[in-house]
């Protein structure tokens, strides 16, 4: 529909993957320390409704042990993966600001593949599955931004979130007892496992494969795909939860539930390594050393976050059948790293350690993870505005921002009851949770992420 054909084509001056860089990235060698002994996980289950049987994905995490030159062949594909994305992004972002939303998709820019390949002929070095997986990527992250579910695609940073993905089973074989992967171009791989009851069996029929850096290492997620019979309702008491600063999570019954961050000593160091970085002369192996450490250290801290969240978010969907949180994207709105806007200037230095921008990927995180195991247990999500939630008495009612005399108080003008700001907001919002659902008024986030899985489902066949 595009008026003048854009050409997918690299420019001059681009970051075009300079071989030498990734050379030296590509020659570090594994290292076995401690810090790595994660070898092996699950990390997440999206599930969809058909009838009463459930469709489950599960992806299953492993380490690659990869000899140099299969090192540096990720490291390349990876960087051409990462060249191609932002390539596409940018004729893409041409297209959206000239002509509007649609006048380039996956199909105009995968058809422009072979071109762009005679052009530039190390573009071929990729397995042609990832590159088109990237464009097909891009396309979703531009569905998601119009859908409103995402914000604008941002370009891909060198030594960010290196990944490339196999999206067709044919073309890998997973040899559990052998513990190799056979993937295109790369060959037999061998990667980690646990042992005895630490080791991960593949959950149902693996769909795809996805190759990522973290740290030193390269891991592998395996998609996998199997039905299981929906469960029975839960018939666990409701529990309102409210997500802030000071604690991470707090129940409606009076728990918080922490989600880890960095320590004052872990500060420090990350301190230390991003120093360390600096001063290291650019394009030296040091450098490159340098950067794995501080790569390395993130990781480990990310790992043990996402951890912390997991154990919060099993327990919450195991125990209760409706769980009712508050509409993030409007919370986050009010919210500043100095508190909120209804308790404004007070210093809130998250004892836990996190900044506003984790605070908010915490958030999506925990919302993500209740999705898929509320669904998984048999138990409601149940979505609600934040409005006035930390002002309202949930004994009386009465609400005035005078109610809340600091951050972490909260005591009642009208009827003065006392007690801790979150739990009182807490438990607001399972009372507006619980009026919302028989009202009928709710979002029920199950229900909605249930249709979405069939959309997607009836949009694929
Ligand atoms: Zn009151």
């Amino acid at each position: 529909m595009g008026t003048a054909k854009m050409v997918l084509q690299p420019r001059h001056g681009t970051d075009h993957t300079g071989s030498a860089n990734l050379a030296v990235q590509g020659g570090v060698k594994p290292c076995f320390s401690m810090d790595a002994q994660m070898v092996a996980q699950i990390y997440y289950v999206i599930i969809s409704l058909k009838g009463f049987v459930m469709k489950v994905q599960k992806g299953h995490r492993f380490r690659l042990d990869l000899d140099e030159a299969q090192a540096e062949f990720c490291s390349r594909t990876a960087g051409i993966c990462r060249f191609l994305w932002n390539l596409a992004l940018e004729q893409r972002s041409m297209a959206y600001r000239q002509e509007g939303r649609h006048s380039v998709g996956y199909n105009a820019q995968a058809g422009e593949l072979s071109d762009l390949k005679a052009f530039a002929p190390w573009i071929a070095e990729a397995p042609s599955h990832c590159l088109q997986q990237t464009l097909r990527d891009l396309d979703t992250a531009f569905q998601n931004f119009f859908a409103k579910r995402a914000a604008y695609p941002n370009f891909r940073k060198k030594f960010q979130r290196d990944s490339f993905r196999f999206p067709d089973a044919k073309q890998f074989l997973v040899d559990e007892v052998g513990l190799r992967v056979k993937l295109p171009k790369l060959g037999q791989v061998a990667y980690r496992n646990g042992k005895g009851r630490h080791a991960l069996m593949l959950d149902g029929k693996a769909k795809s494969i996805t190759v990522s850096r973290e740290g030193r290492h390269w891991f592998m997620s395996v998609l996998c795909e199997s039905e299981v019979p929906e469960p029975l309702v839960n018939p666990g008491t409701p529990v309102g939860l409210d997500l802030g600063v000071a604690h991470a999570i707090t129940t409606s019954t009076g728990e918080h539930l922490p989600v880890l961050g960095r320590t004052r000593a872990e500060d420090r160091r990350l301190a230390r390594l991003q120093r360390n970085l600096g001063r290291k002369k650019k394009g030296s192996r040091n450098r490159a050393k340098a950067r794995t450490d501080l790569a390395e250290f993130q990781a480990r801290i990310a790992r043990r976050r996402r951890d912390s969240i997991h154990k919060a978010t099993t327990k919450l969907a195991k125990n209760h059948g409706l769980v009712v949180i508050e509409d993030l994207q409007v919370k986050g709105m009010t919210a500043s790293a100095a508190g909120t806007l209804e308790a404004p200037g007070r210093n809130v230095r998250a004892k836990s350690g996190l900044n506003r921008v984790i605070l908010d990927k915490a958030w999506a995180e925990i919302r993500r993870q209740l999705g898929y195991k509320c669904l998984w247990s048999g138990s409601r999500l149940v979505v609600v505005n934040p409005a006035y939630t930390s002002q309202r008495c949930s004994r009386c009612g009465h609400r005035e921002a005078g109610n809340r005399p600091s951050q972490e108080k909260f005591a009642c003008l009208a009827c003065g009851h006392a007690e801790n700001a979150d739990i009182n907001a807490a438990k607001n919002i399972l009372a507006a949770g619980l009026a919302a659902t028989t009202d009928g008024l709710a979002v029920a986030a199950c229900g909605a992420m249930a249709s979405a899985g069939q959309r997607s489902r009836n949009s694929a066949a």
